[in-house]
């Protein structure tokens, strides 16, 4: 039974049991001047009827108990009729018999006032957010169940104060409540009337806008409007006297309700997940949720579940792509890939989860995982080989630009025994725009131990000739892409000419990744590049045939 429909009953209940006792009270004081209850026990009517009266306003403070506010009229109401009964009982019976039930009916309508309204603020302060004044979660539930169960379209701007942890840590609780209060002033007056404002948790704000009117470029000038100095007045910071600042940096994620069969939960998981990119960005703080979003995201768990299990289980696994010197096509080393092979026997590409992982803190396991791995399958390897060859590993952006990273390659050298002048970190042009001097100073301690740096994917655009200049690189890896339309683009056969060119300049030896024919070696070769890695001579091979080849090929 709906809560609503159960109210309805028991007011009803209550009504009836108050007309049945007014009647009873009204027939007892018509019929009998006394009531003999036994032959020694008589007593007079108007104590029975003050009784009954007793009943009747404690059913009134129930009915008010049950809804304050239907609850109070029918209350009213009911004692009107007491005062008039007690009224009509003196004007009939030419006594003062009815003046006390008059003064007790006029004390309980006062009573009744007070218990309703203690009841309204109540039901108020559970709808109010008590820091902001703003209506709060529970409302903004039955608000928007109540847009989708009348499927009135509707816009759902969820918006959140991204650098609201790092102001509360630094300037206390207080000063964080005073930087609540001052976003949800500025978010209300930015709004007309229609739209409705809520702080739902934390730092999150909905603003929920009626209609088929798509807020986006509204909530982009309010976000960045938002983006100014906020003083934080002394007695609010925890710093002491000193007044501080902040500029509080707000996302937004918006979802759409368009009047179809969607739970109110979607629609808000919707502007959650656009939510959590415009998090993420920063270049963009507002994000309107697509269907796109989903499949991305469904894709990331996906990854990410894989990554988790693939750790735990042993799923993953090496393989080697041999690199060869274009001159002699002799063997130089091998690029360490890896793979993963899911119980039911699939294998499942790189190019799936390492760009999942790097967006979180995964790949810093898996690269982890690689560089013992590789190091320990191949230090016995090397001890057999009469001639040094590289074995060359992928790090992440993340992993190469934090402060202990050599610390802990040298840690992995000394635990496998590994040669370090026969390891190479490939690292990516990204790392060079993460923390630019925690990766030099990795690469110069790295270098000073003997390990040899290789700069991959070269050419698809994010590096400066200037930076690269200044690094201690050993080797740059020229990309796929630049390669691919070598044959037929004389354009990119001059980008290749001066990459290979200037990687000499700089003291580097250069190879070409992704090479596939023999027209495009031929053109490599001529162009004076060092090295080639690619299916034209080797595509990746398990372990096994990896040292085999090596093995053969040191004779
Ligand atoms: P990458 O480091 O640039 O690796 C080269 C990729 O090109 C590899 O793909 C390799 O199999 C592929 N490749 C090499 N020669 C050819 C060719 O001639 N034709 C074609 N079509 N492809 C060729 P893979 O193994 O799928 O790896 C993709 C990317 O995933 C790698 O690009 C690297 O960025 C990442 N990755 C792979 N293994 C690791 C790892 O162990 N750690 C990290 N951090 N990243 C890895
Ligand atoms: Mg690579
Ligand atoms: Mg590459």
């Amino acid at each position: 039974m709906k809560t609503s429909f159960r109210k309805v009953v028991m007011l009803l209940v209550c009504v009836f049991i108050n007309l049945s006792l007014l009647f009873l009270i009204n027939y007892i004081g018509k019929t009998w001047t006394v009531l003999r209850i036994s032959d020694t026990l008589m007593l007079p009517t108007a104590s029975f009827q003050g009784t009954i009266q007793s009943v009747c306003i404690l059913s009134c403070f129930l009915m008010v108990f049950i809804d304050y506010k239907k609850g109070r009229i029918l209350a009213d109401i009911t004692m009107f009729l007491v005062m008039l009964q007690n009224i009509a009982t003196m004007l009939l019976t030419h006594t003062l018999n009815g003046i006390p039930g008059l003064f007790s009916s006029i004390i309980s309508v006062f009573t009744v006032g007070v218990l309703a309204r203690f009841y309204r603020k109540q039901a108020e302060n559970s709808i109010t957010d008590l820091i902001t004044g703003l209506q709060n979660r529970r409302k903004f539930i039955e608000d928007a169940e109540a847009y989708v169960a009348n499927r009135t379209p509707f816009y759902l701007a969820n918006i959140a104060i991204k650098n609201f942890a790092k102001i509360a840590d630094a300037y206390g609780l207080k000063a964080g409540d005073y930087i609540l209060k001052i976003v949800s002033e500025k978010l209300s007056s930015s709004i007309d009337s229609s739209a409705i404002l809520y702080r739902i948790v934390g730092s999150n704000f909905i603003i929920i806008f009626p209609g088929q009117k798509n807020p986006s470029e509204l909530v982009e000038k309010i976000v960045s409007e938002l983006n100014v100095e906020v003083v934080i007045p002394k007695n609010l910071s925890s710093s002491g006297n000193s007044e501080c600042s902040c500029y509080p940096l707000l996302a937004c994620g918006i979802a759409k309700f368009s009047g179809e069969d969607e739970s109110y939960n979607k629609i808000f998981n919707n502007s959650d997940l656009a939510l959590s990119l415009a998090r993420r960005s920063s270049s963009q703080s507002v994000f309107v949720y697509d269907e796109k979003m989903q499949q991305e995201q469904d894709n990331r768990l996906e990854a990410e579940k894989l990554i988790i299990e693939s750790l735990k289980n042993d799923y993953f696994y090496l393989v080697y792509q041999p690199q060869f010197e274009i001159a002699t096509k002799k063997l130089r080393g091998f690029e360490t890939l890896i793979r993963c092979k899911k119980p039911d026997g699939t294998i499942v590409s790189p190019a799936f989860y390492i760009p999942v992982a790097e967006k979180s803190n995964l790949i810093l396991d898996i690269d982890d995982y690689v560089l013992m791995r590789a190091m320990k399958e191949f230090k016995p390897v090397l001890d057999q080989l009469k001639e040094k060859i590289t074995i060359s590993i992928n790090v992440s952006a993340k992993n190469i630009s934090k402060i202990d990273f050599a610390q802990k390659i040298e840690k992995i050298i000394d635990a496998t025994q590994f040669p370090p002048d026969c390891l190479e970190i490939e690292i990516t042009e990204y790392s060079l725009s993460e923390s630019m001097q925690n990766t030099i100073s990795n690469i110069n301690q790295l270098r000073k131990r003997g390990v040899q740096i290789a700069l991959d994917d070269f050419g698809t655009g994010y590096t400066s000739i200037a930076q690269v200049m200044n690094l201690p690189i050993n080797l740059l890896k020229i990309d796929k892409s630049l390669i691919d339309d070598i044959e037929n683009n004389q354009r990119n056969r001059d980008l290749v000419d001066s990459v290979i060119y200037m990687g000499h300049i700089m003291n580097c030896e250069v190879i070409s990744e992704g090479v596939e024919s023999e027209n495009q070696l031929a053109l490599l070769k001529e162009h004076k590049c060092d090295f080639v890695q690619g299916f034209v001579w080797g595509k990746p091979l398990p372990y096994d045939t990896a040292v085999e080849m090596c093995l053969s090929s040191d004779k």
